[in-house]
């Protein structure tokens, strides 16, 4: 066992923090209170090969094991998790599916400009009645001729709205359940296609996210990725991928609320000394920076284990679900240790706390890798 990080991961974390500093933080206040995503980020990301750093060089990738892209997005977060999250989002989930599923002319035309900020790309799952259910997916997909006609509606498509191209699952026959579902691939612009902003978000202000509309949506047989009825199982790596994100972001996200507090505490004086002397401010700070310690060796551990290509469906739940329950708790001390001035953006433990409870339902709820973690120990799903 090797707890030490390499040369070669100490310099990539350290890029990635001095980007979060740089580029994401200066802004992140007036983005979020207009509710703006600063599509630059994408671009700078790329021009320092932070965009995707786990996907293949030939794609426009940095080909880094999954320890080091952890790394930079954890690093990457401690500014914002919902902004990396809308910037590294297509290269991470619909992207990584494409790589696993789709033909070499779908590789080249889509991903090296996704992979180098040229073109925005989502992955569209989700619907008004399909959530963490896939069964329930509606959006249907009729054979004709050499067309695919499409019919339905996602919900809360990161970039959705902004997206050059999204890749999107269809139900091609209902009668087969999850066996009938089909993956496409559709450009903006396409007859039938129609994108709307999601408003009145309560988190994720600075991030981005919509809906898409398919009415009568022609769309040719080539698009289609991969075969029918291995949408989901196509689908694995780009969510798996998409989970380890999630997880090492929110160490990330707790680490920053830690720092924060520990400052304050220090500076802060009540009853005549800085509230850090107060035993209960320690018991909280105690707690918070043994719980990050936790999560993250949970998310380098399956990080660890998704290079090396070992089995690791309990071990990715272990690690989502305890780092983003864990970011929401700490976040949540963070703001009290803060008093007032935690409620308000000049901190950043108030934007991390609206962060953190997004980031515990996105990529697969708590209580989705919950009945996953029980599932795998019992042998016998609980959601069936
Ligand atoms: C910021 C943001 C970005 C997103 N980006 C994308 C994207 O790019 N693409 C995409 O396809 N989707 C995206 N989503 C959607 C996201 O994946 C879903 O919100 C998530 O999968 C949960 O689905 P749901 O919201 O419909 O909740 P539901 O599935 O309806 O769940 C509601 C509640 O019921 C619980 N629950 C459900 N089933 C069970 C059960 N069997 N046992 C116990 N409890 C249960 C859940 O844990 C949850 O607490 C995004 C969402 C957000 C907020």
């Amino acid at each position: 066992m090797d707890f030490e990080l390499t040369e070669e991961q100490r310099m990539f974390k350290e890029m990635a923090r001095k980007f979060a500093e740089q580029e994401i933080l200066p802004s992140l206040k007036e983005n979020e209170r207009q509710e703006i995503f600063d599509l630059g980020i994408i671009k700078k990301l790329a021009s320092q090969g932070l965009l995707a750093p786990h996907m293949p060089k030939e794609y426009g990738g940095l080909g880094l094991d999954y320890v080091t892209s952890a790394l930079i997005w954890e690093a990457l977060c401690m500014a914002s998790l919902s902004i990396t999250q809308a910037a590294v989002s297509g290269p991470i989930q619909p992207a990584t599916n494409l790589l696993d599923a789709g033909s070499d002319e779908q590789k080249n035309k889509y991903l090296p400009p996704v992979c180098k900020g040229e073109k925005i790309m989502s992955g569209a799952v989700v619907e008004p009645t399909a959530g963490s259910d896939s069964s329930m997916i509606e959006t249907s997909a009729v054979r004709s001729g050499n067309h695919w006609i499409i019919n339905g509606t996602k919900i809360f498509i990161t970039n959705g709205e902004i997206a050059d191209v999204v890749l999107f699952i269809a139900q091609t026959d209902k009668s087969k359940g999850l066996k009938g579902l089909a993956t496409f691939l559709v450009e903006k612009g396409t007859p039938g296609f129609s994108s709307t902003p999601q408003k009145g978000k309560i988190s994720w202000r600075g991030g981005s996210e919509g809906t898409l509309r398919f009415t009568d949506m022609e769309i040719p047989v080539e698009n289609q990725v991969g075969e029918s009825g291995r949408a989901l199982r196509d689908a694995l790596r780009g969510i798996d991928t998409a989970r380890l994100f999630l997880a090492a972001g929110a160490v990330g996200l707790a680490q920053s609320c830690l720092d924060s507090s520990i400052k304050y505490a220090k500076e802060r004086v009540q009853f005549g000394k800085p509230i850090g002397g107060h035993q209960l401010i320690q018991e909280i700070i105690a707690d918070m920076a043994t719980k990050i310690e936790a999560a993250r060796w949970l998310a380098y551990r399956v990080a660890y284990l998704k290079t090396r290509g070992i089995r690791h469906i309990k071990e990715m739940s272990y690690a989502k679900y305890f780092a983003t329950e864990t970011a929401l708790w700490v976040a949540s001390q963070a703001v009290k240790i803060h008093g007032s001035f935690g409620t308000i953006d000049d901190y950043p433990v108030g934007h991390h706390y609206q962060d953190a409870i997004t980031a515990t339902i996105l990529g697969g709820t708590a209580q989705m890798h919950q009945l996953t973690i029980g599932q795998q120990l019992l042998e016998m799903a609980a959601f069936k």
